[in-house]
This record gives C-alpha cells, structure tokens and sequence, in this order.
C-alpha cells in the first residue's frame, strides 16, 4: 500500500532528521489510513514553524491542498494578529509541553476566520530530542456559533424578564399612586357628606347646605377625571383609541380653553397670542383633552405665575406653544416627562398621576403631530405641539 504524499513527505523529513526505527509499510499504511480519514485537520511542522505533513482534514477545514501547504510556514492560516501565539506554542513545545485544546482562530484559504480547538505535542526522534510538533485542529466554528446563538437568546430572555419586572414594578407604584389619588377625593367627599346628613334635618343651617353640596360635586368631578384617565390608558393600550375628526376652527378651541382657565384660576394671568385662522380636521373632544392637560401642567407648576399661549400657521403645520415660568423641569427629567406613570417632581408636591403627559402626547401622536417641551429650571417650561393640517 501507498503512503499519501503528505504523510511520506512528513516521514521522509523525520527520518532524515534522525534515524527512525523503520515503519513497515503495513502500519504506515494504517497510519496514513487513520490519518486521511480524519475530519480534524492533523498537520506537523518542524520547530520552526515549517509544515511537514497536511492530511485531507487539513485540506478540507483551511482549503490549502497538501502540495499548497507543505513546506510554508504555520502563519500561513494564523491571523496576523495572533502571530504572537506561534511564539508562544513553539516555545512550549520545545520545553516538550502538551498544549491541550487551546481555542483560537485561524484563517482559511477563502479568508474565512474559523474557530479551532487545538492540542499541539512535541515530536520526537530516536532519541527523544524534539524535533518538531503535530497539531489536531479541529473546526468549531459551528459549536462557537450555537454557543453564541444560545448566550444572545439567554440574553434576551433576561433582558425580556427584566421589562417584565420593571413594567410590574411601574404598574405596583402606579396603583398605589392612583389609590392614593382616588383617596384624596373620595376622602373629602365623605367629609362633606358626612356634614350634610348633619346639616340636613336643621332648618336653620340649610344655607351652609349650598358650599357644602357644590364642594361634594368638585370631588366627584375630580374622581370622575381621574378614571376617566386611567380608562384613557386602558384604551391607548388596547388600541380601542379612535379620533373623531372634524372640521376644526383651533382658533375658537384655544380661545375657549384659556377663557376656562382664567375663569377657574382668576389670580393667575393668562393669555393667548394666535395669529389668524388654523383651521384642519381634528378631533375636537381630544384636542380641548391635549390643551387642558398642558395648561393644567403650566397651572399646576407655574408657581402663579403668566401663562402664555401662542398658536401660528407655518407651513402646512399648526403650532402651539404653551408656556409658564415655574418650576421648569431639569435636563434629566424632560425625556421622561411623556412616559407612562413619570413625574418629575415627588408625590407630595403635586397631585396627579403622571399620566397626562403620556396621553396628550399619544393624542398629539394620533393626529400625525409631534409634541416636544424645553425648559429651565427656575426659569419656566414651554410645550410645543406640531400638527399637520389635514383639511379633508
Ligand atoms: P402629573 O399628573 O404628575 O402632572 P403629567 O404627565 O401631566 O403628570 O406630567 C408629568 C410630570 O412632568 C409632572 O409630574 C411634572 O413633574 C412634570 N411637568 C409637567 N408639566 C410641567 C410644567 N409645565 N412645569 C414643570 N414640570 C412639569
């Protein structure tokens, strides 16, 4: 039987380097057989790094034939910047060390970098001097990529669990602040018709009956307002949130929002700047909900203070300003300001539920606008909503 010509030529090398005791053509011929028929890439090469032998393993996993192979250097298929490994292998393998399974990288003919599991040995001559090394290569690119494939979906998966407990945790916090919220009214609204059922039976106090029966109203106004919010969110979220558009005069909306406001807080001075006719189809319902909820918020953080509102026509766009010169909010809290549930500032300062912004902007949103809000702390905020006009 033949030899291979990779494996002749390996042994040609090593017996001309020292006298080998001679290999019957029979087991050469098994060796090679066992060799050939590996699918690891078994290669040796001389203490220099040279290659003396390359099976069709070798051929198959790095795409260099035997004859292309043998007789160059290892760094070959080492990629430049592992260069410093070939130093470090042969040194070990000078002090006739075993390098087991050492994972690394190499290049293929095609300029592919494959994963390879290596485990290099020391070959040695008759007289056990060391005379060069025989690697096992075997290709674990396939392995690498499961591995990775398996560690990105594990790392999804914590990814997903942590949203998941971080929405719960949102939603926990957001129940209690909403049961607090609710408590509020609700509490006053009892007060008050506690007051009345004693008021009730005495003639004389029927007078006192009047303040006390419009402040019951107010709390029930208030608690209606607040589920009527958290059914928003219900609604948002189960996309059974619809527009009503009509034709729209946003000139006269605006007008009649300030005109509440100022009514409801007459310490505060309002105003409104709106240059001629913005007429679009809108939802009107919607819209007062949008305007309401910014000029509530310019009320609510605007420490008394003017509160202006500004409305113009540029291009196919109408855009709304509204401004205050509270609070302000700080650079780290305006990109959250529009989530769900986000306030700002602590629970004690302000009531609410942190929602209004979130459902003026998915307004905003539905109609095809954007809304944004700058603002300096101490100095005031300014909200701005773009819409586009949308005249049929
Ligand atoms: P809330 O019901 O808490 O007012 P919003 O969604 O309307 O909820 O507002 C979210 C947070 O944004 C508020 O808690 C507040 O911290 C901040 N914010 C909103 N509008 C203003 C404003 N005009 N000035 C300062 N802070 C504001």
């Amino acid at each position: 039987m033949r030899c291979p010509p990779a494996l002749n030529q390996s042994m040609q090398e090593f017996e001309e380097a020292e006298e080998m005791p001679q290999v019957t053509d029979a087991v050469a011929a098994l060796l090679s057989a066992i060799v050939d028929s590996s699918h690891d890439a078994i290669v040796s090469k001389t203490l220099e790094g040279v290659i003396t032998s390359w099976n069709r393993g070798a051929e198959e996993i790095f795409g260099y034939t035997a004859e292309e192979a043998i007789g160059k250097h290892i760094t070959l298929i080492i990629p430049p910047e592992r260069l410093a490994e070939e130093d470090y292998v042969l040194g070990k393998i000078r002090r006739g060390e075993k390098v087991d399974h050492f994972e690394t990288i190499r290049v293929a003919k095609d300029g592919r970098r494959l994963n390879i599991s290596l485990t290099i040995s020391p070959v040695r001559d008759s007289r056990g001097r060391i005379i060069g090394a025989s690697k096992i290569a075997r290709d674990i690119t396939e392995r690498k990529r499961r591995e990775e494939e398996r560690e990105e979906l594990l790392r999804r998966e914590r990814e997903s669990r942590q949203l998941l407990s971080d929405a719960l945790k949102s939603r926990d916090e957001f129940i209690a602040i909403a049961a607090h919220e609710l408590r509020n009214p609700l509490n006053v609204f009892l007060l008050n018709l506690q007051l009345l059922h004693r008021l009730i039976g005495n003639p004389a106090k029927v007078e006192q009956l009047r303040p006390l029966v419009e402040k019951a109203r107010e709390q029930v106004g208030r608690i209606s307002m607040l589920v009527d919010r958290l059914l928003d969110v219900t609604r948002i979220r189960t996309g059974t949130f619809e527009l009503f558009r009509e034709s729209l005069d946003l000139r006269a909306l605006l007008r009649d929002v300030v005109q509440r406001f100022a009514a409801e807080y007459p310490a505060i001075a309002f105003s409104a700047e709106i240059a001629g006719q913005i007429e679009g189809k809108w939802d009107r319902v919607r819209m007062d909900q949008a305007l309401t909820n910014l000029l509530s918020n310019a009320v609510k953080y605007g420490a008394g203070k003017p509160v202006a509102l500004g409305a113009r026509v540029e291009r196919d766009t109408a855009v709304i300003e509204v401004r205050d010169h509270g609070v302000g909010i700080s650079a780290d809290d305006l990109g959250r300001i529009f989530d769900r549930f986000e306030r700002a500032v602590g629970r004690a300062h302000n009531d609410g539920l942190g929602l209004g912004l979130w459902i003026t902007r998915q307004i905003v949103q539905a109609h095809g606008g954007t809304i944004i809000a700058e603002s300096e702390p101490g100095k005031g905020s300014i909200f701005t909503i773009r819409l586009p006009i949308q005249l049929e």
